[in-house]
């Protein structure tokens, strides 16, 4: 068995990391996220770190080789009939193309492409609102998820903490690279046959539920 990917498409706050936390114990798949990789890499101080921290403050993309190459080195790491959850990969045609050829060397592939759509004025709600525990990664919302108590994580009691690019600002800017450099990837899938489309504007379990049908169909 070699790699397999099941890419987690949609705009910021559709709902990849929540889904792939929600799904990936049952598929028994890796979750990655490029934006926690960049994150830790930002926090830890490293070259890519440094190199991607203005970029992230003004919801810019990231170089796409600076991007493959975090990737493919987390592919490496991994065993080799490893499944994937990509949430937040690939984000262009370039990173679309450079994935491709990433697995065909590895004898990989990507089983599915499950696009997470929402209204714009649903993802600007849920990016404004939302708070992540510091310390296990938990997303909460002010209003749809709040916790039970202000500002201390459910599951562990970690500090919540609102991300630097989840301001309004930055949040339209983000949508707009989404618009402009991702939204092609609807059309690139499609045409391959790998893209089902879901309404992410539903409440998250049962997005999760449907995502799971959808990839795991039995
Ligand atoms: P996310 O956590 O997915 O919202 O990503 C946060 C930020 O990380 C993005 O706004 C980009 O600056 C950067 N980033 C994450 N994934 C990618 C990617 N595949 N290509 C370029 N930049 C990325």
């Amino acid at each position: 068995m070699a790699i397999r990917i099941i890419v987690l498409l949609g705009a910021p706050g559709s709902g990849k990391g929540t889904t792939a936390e929600k799904i990936r114990d049952r598929l028994g798949a890796v979750h990655l996220s490029t934006g926690d990789m960049l994150r830790a890499a930002v926090q830890a101080g490293t070259p890519t770190g440094r190199e991607a921290d203005a970029c992230m403050k003004k919801g810019e993309l990231v170089p796409d080789d600076v991007m493959v190459r975090l990737v493919e080195d987390r592919l490496d790491e991994g065993a080799a009939a490893t499944l994937y959850l990509l949430d937040g990969f690939p984000r262009t045609t370039a990173q679309a193309r450079l994935l491709e050829t990433c697995l065909t060397a590895r004898g990989g592939s990507i089983a599915r492409v499950v696009f997470l759509d929402a209204p714009r004025d649903v993802l600007i709600d849920r990016l404004t609102g939302r708070r992540i525990c510091r310390q296990c990664g938990m997303n909460f919302h002010v209003r749809n998820i709040p916790p039970r108590k202000e500002g201390v994580c459910d599951a562990c009691g970690g500090e919540l903490y609102q991300r630097p690019d989840d301001n309004r600002e930055t949040i339209e800017n983000r949508l707009d690279v989404y618009a402009s450099q991702t939204s092609d990837l609807i059309d690139l899938y499609t045409k391959r046959g790998l893209l089902s489309r879901v309404d992410s504007a539903q409440g998250a379990d049962a997005l999760a539920e449907e995502v799971a049908s959808i990839v795991q169909p039995e």
